[in-house]
This record gives C-alpha cells, structure tokens and sequence, in this order.
C-alpha cells in the first residue's frame, strides 16, 4: 500500500493557517483569502471543504496512514528569507511590537516595555522581536544585537531579559550569544 499512488486519485486542497490571532491578512483577492486565514477558521475552512465532495475515495484506515506518513515526512522548511525576497536586512525597521496597536515604538522602563502611542505595557513584547529577529536575522542573538534592534540602552537589562527566554546559550561572559530553541 504505497501512499503515493493515492495521491494521484484524491483532489488535494491547501489552505495557510495564521496561529497569531494579532497577524493581520490582507489579500489581494477573493480567492487568496479563502486559503490564508486565522485557526479560528479553520474548522468552517474544514467542514466547507468537506461538503463540497460527495464520493468517498478514502476509508479511516487509509487516512490514518496518510496523516501518519505526513507528520513522519515533515521537515521544517529553513530558508534566508532575506535572501528569498531580496531585502537588505538594514531595511528592516526595528523596535518592539506594541501587541495592542502595532506601534514600534515599544520603550523598557522599570521592568515592563511600554507602548507610547497606547500606553499599553507588556512584560513579554520582546519575544516576538526576538523570534523576528531569529527568522529574518540569523538564528543566535548577541546581547548587542538585542539592544540594537529592540532598541534597549541598558546592557544590564537586556541580558535579564535574554537570560529569562529560556533560549539556548553559547559563548562565555562577553561573547555570549542566545540561539533559537
Ligand atoms: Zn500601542
């Protein structure tokens, strides 16, 4: 029972679910935002997708077996997205994420990022400029290179808050730097 010959027999349907239920999807046209959209539509996306077939080519033991070989064949796929859509990482804007208005200009004061546009405050905003940095950046961070892109003026701080995102380390005392988990 190869799994790859019922491929060629199955209508095959693809859909990019968004977990971030802050990201925001524009789409150029209708039929892009059908097949980008948040999990929370997902299982509408599902039962949609489900009433538009009515010949059942595939018993529960067939689809246990396809879903099994999938998650066995997974691979995360690594690129240089900056080389990918050719953008000088210099152009990248930096700072910290507000999480409630988007502003980037998030400022650390007394233990907490506060958001000048909203007054929001977070003690966590820096994770996702961290993650950020990790995918369009390299995948390790020096303290230097936090302070750089979140903006942070305190050496002291910024390695409080490195040492407390549970990332992996490397290096010794000055050379130290955090990769991503
Ligand atoms: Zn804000």
């Amino acid at each position: 029972m190869a799994v790859g010959k019922w491929f060629s027999d199955i209508p095959i349907e693809f859909a990019v679910i968004i977990s971030s239920p802050s990201t925001i999807i524009k789409s150029p046209s209708k039929q892009t935002s059908s097949k980008v959209l948040h999990a929370h539509r997902l299982l509408n996306k599902l039962t949609s997708i489900e009433k538009s077939y009515t010949i059942e080519r595939l018993n529960d033991k067939q689809i246990k077996k396809i879903s099994h070989t999938l998650l066995k064949k997974h691979v995360e796929h690594e690129i240089d997205v900056m080389k990918f859509i050719k953008i000088n990482p210099d152009t990248i804007l930096t700072g910290v994420h507000c999480p409630q208005c988007g502003s980037l200009s998030m400022i650390y004061h007394w233990g907490q990022w506060r958001c000048p546009v909203c007054k929001t405050t977070s003690d966590t905003a820096h994770h996702q400029a961290v993650e950020d940095y990790f995918y369009l950046i390299k995948p390790s961070i020096t303290n230097a290179e936090f302070r750089k892109f979140t903006h942070l003026t305190s050496i002291f701080s910024a390695s409080r808050i490195l040492a407390r995102m549970n990332l992996q380390q490397g290096g010794e005392k000055k050379n130290r730097y955090y990769i991503k988990p």
